[in-house]
């Protein structure tokens, strides 16, 4: 026996539905045993993307059974608000395999972001449970597993609009903190001597750099050098969009 009940998704929830579907009510036709939660999926939208669900206007759970003709609003959160709701206090990442650049520049940011090439997607899901992290993805199907804490599907493939995605949708932009992490192990990394480090340098750097940082984990040296020139640049970009959004 199967049944229609009207839809109407709002906010960027609508990226992930048919272009027929988008800004507007459309009606769904379903069985008898599914939940709310697996029509929504059913029709694209992550879980993890859904703030409430409405069920002729009063808020319902994820394991609501509709009835004939029921009219379901869903809403998605509000930038920032996420981290709070889902009982995530820290803005922590884990990231798929395909965002190794993106990785980079979140801890090149100073946000503790674990990614590996290694790490599958069993691997990530456990990570974003166990250590309450944000898993940030390019694959919908993978934030459907139903017991991760947070996530969000990246839009744009390209690394810089993913990042500005990030930073506007979790209220990083005040947040940042350039020379506390490391961009290839994310381990932590603190001001160190030049004596300390001075055979670890290229000539030229030793001949024209005082201030020196290390990785607490991999032992790796950084310095304000060009790559600190592209990272000013960056922030400042980033900056600069965030202003006229
Ligand atoms: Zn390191």
């Amino acid at each position: 026996m199967s049944y229609t009940a009207n839809f109407r998704f709002y906010g960027s929830l609508n990226d992930f539905l048919r272009p027929r579907q988008r800004h507007t009510t459309f009606s769904y036709t379903f069985a008898a045993h599914q939940t709310v939660k697996d029509m929504i999926e059913a029709m694209g939208v992550p879980h993890v993307e859904v703030r409430d669900v409405l069920v002729n206007g009063e808020k319902v759970s994820f394991s609501h059974r509709l009835l004939p003709d029921d009219q379901v609003e869903v809403y998605t959160y509000e930038n920032g608000e996420e981290t709070l709701l889902s009982g995530i206090a820290e803005r922590r990442f884990v990231l798929d395999v395909h965002l190794g650049s993106l990785a980079r520049a979140l801890r090149m940011l100073g946000f503790d972001t674990v990614y590996g090439q290694h790490l599958h997607d069993p691997e990530l899901v456990r990570i974003s449970i166990e250590e309450k992290r944000i898993l940030l993805t390019r694959d919908v199907n993978l934030l459907k597993h139903k017991a991760i804490p947070a996530g969000y599907w990246l839009r744009s493939q390209q690394t810089e609009a993913q990042l500005l995605e990030v930073l506007t949708k979790y209220k990083l932009a005040d947040l940042f903190r350039p020379f506390t992490r490391c961009m290839v192990c994310n381990g932590r990394i603190v001001p160190v001597d030049k004596q300390q480090v001075l055979e670890l340098l290229p000539p030229k750097t030793q001949l024209y750099f005082d201030e020196f940082y290390q990785c607490q984990q991999c032992r790796r040296v950084y310095w304000k050098g060009s790559h600190y020139e592209r990272m000013q640049e960056l922030i400042r970009r980033i900056k600069e969009k965030e202003r006229y959004s």
